[in-house]
């Protein structure tokens, strides 16, 4: 049997038991269409929309799947689903299904402000409000404040475009050769695998593509084709980043067949995966995902990572799993005003993850996406966080922060300056606890463009 064969096969098992759920006033679909961006209500145009989570592969629905449950989610499960059995909750399936969607469930289970209310009433389209039970389970039920809900629940500022916001701040649908697959710098490419999210942030960057299987952008495991075969015809691209919506919400076999395919086309010499699913849903992290993921080495992860109050039991075990297959997990957070916008939090967070062995990767300057202004600090905060680490603590602690460039520009690095200037042949340099070093260096040009007066350099 061709590989296309076994994917055919493994389709046509997923979409009988696709899971498609909708709700009054918030809906969306853990099924895919095309990717294509068209015209709003065309995706009866495209044909079915294969699944994209699956049902338990044979060995899964065998075995029981151990994970750890902390007090505070047996406390939240009790309270809130007083019906479900711990393997209930440990299913990622049920985790999925009983995801809080609509404005009836939040109201079961938050104490809602009025802004809340009158948001989640309000909100269309994509980026819906999903949230997993266990997620849930760490937010602050009666604080609007509290950070993690405030990245997961709808408030009024949401519909309000600032001065710079757009819908795709970083020009990605015009470096799409193909639905899904954002080429832009030559060595490697984004590919876009799913729309769906176990849970939706507030801030997300592909708000405008996330979560609305309906809506202007349709995903397709259809679309992936296309999207290999130029993978395949292309072969200065040595790196593919999976991306979404969130790759390890595909099924195992869809994700093994994609991986696979990946993996024999000889120039991709690694692959990577973007996903904030170890945090929001550590359940998805079966063994069974596990094994499909080590087969496919060299593999990549970044888990997308926002605040200390994140780690808990399950994300503990999620990491180590992860990390005991080989695979090296580094971090993503985005810098977001009011909730992790200050250097203790951003501290504790990075110790946290180095504890679990993911390395902090990325600090992002929150995108200007439309609706993103009332979670946007300055970028010197940012550099401000950076400041606050380096040099006060292990240096495997201190992610790069990054300002995406809007239209396309891509990351670009913005760092606390330590270059003082220069004294004769020495560059003056200056370290984290403000002194200042003079570094031999006749030949550098660095900071001769800088008139600082150093005669009193210390030496
Ligand atoms: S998990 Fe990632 S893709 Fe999904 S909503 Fe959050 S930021 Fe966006």
């Amino acid at each position: 049997m061709t590989a296309h064969t076994i994917f055919d096969a493994s389709r046509r098992k997923q979409d009988r038991t696709s899971l498609t759920e909708s709700a009054a006033g918030l809906t969306e679909s853990a099924a895919g269409g095309s990717l294509r961006k068209s015209q709003r209500g065309s995706a009866a145009l495209l044909g079915p929309m294969p699944a994209v989570i699956s049902t338990a592969s044979p060995t899964a629905l065998k075995r029981p799947n151990r994970f750890p449950i902390g007090a505070e989610a047996r406390d939240f499960m009790r309270r809130f689903y007083p019906d479900a059995a711990p393997e209930d909750w440990n299913d990622w399936r049920w985790q999925s299904r009983h995801r809080i969607r609509t404005l009836p469930e939040l109201e079961r289970i938050f104490t809602l402000s009025e802004d809340e209310r009158a948001a989640a009433s309000r909100h269309t389209g994509s980026l819906p409000v999903g949230i997993t039970p266990f997620y849930a389970s760490r937010m602050g039920l009666d604080d609007p404040m509290e950070p993690l809900r405030r990245t997961h629940i709808m408030v009024g500022d949401e519909f309000l475009r600032g001065p710079g916001e757009e819908d795709d701040p970083l020009g990605e649908d015009h470096d799409m050769p193909v639905p899904g697959l954002v080429h832009r710098y030559p060595d490697r490419v984004l590919f876009l695998t799913t729309g769906f999210c176990a849970t939706y942030c507030r801030y997300c960057t592909r708000s405008r593509m996330v979560g609305n299987a309906g809506g202007e952008y349709h995903f397709s495991t259809h679309e992936w084709e296309k999207a290999l075969d130029y993978i395949e015809a292309h072969t200065e691209i040595r790196d593919v980043l999976l991306s979404g919506g969130d790759p390890l919400s595909i099924g195992d076999d869809k994700l093994d067949y994609l991986l696979g395919r990946l993996r024999r086309i000889k120039h991709v010499e690694f692959v990577r995966i973007g996903t904030k699913i170890p945090v929001v849903l550590p359940q998805r992290v079966t063994r069974d995902l596990v094994r499909v993921l080590k087969k496919h080495h060299p593999l990549w992860m970044s888990l997308h990572f926002t605040h200390p109050a994140e780690f808990s039991p399950e994300v503990t075990e999620a990491t180590a799993r992860l990390a005991d297959a080989g695979i090296p997990l580094g971090s993503q957070t985005v810098l977001l005003k009011g909730v992790n916008d200050d250097a203790a939090v951003m501290r504790t967070l990075m110790h946290g993850l180095l504890q679990r062995r993911v390395r902090p990767y990325y600090l992002y300057q929150c995108d200007p996406i439309t609706g993103s202004g009332h979670f946007r600090t300055t970028v010197d905060k940012g550099v401000e966080i950076i400041r606050s680490l380096r040099g006060h603590t292990t240096g495997y602690a201190v992610p790069t922060f990054v300002v995406d460039a809007p239209g396309g520009g891509g990351k670009i690095p913005v760092n606390p300056d330590y270059v003082v200037g220069r004294d004769g042949d020495a560059l003056v340099l200056t370290n984290y606890e403000g002194g200042r070093y003079r570094y031999v260096d006749p030949e550098g040009a660095l900071g001769r463009d800088r008139n600082a007066g150093l005669a009193d350099a210390a030496e």
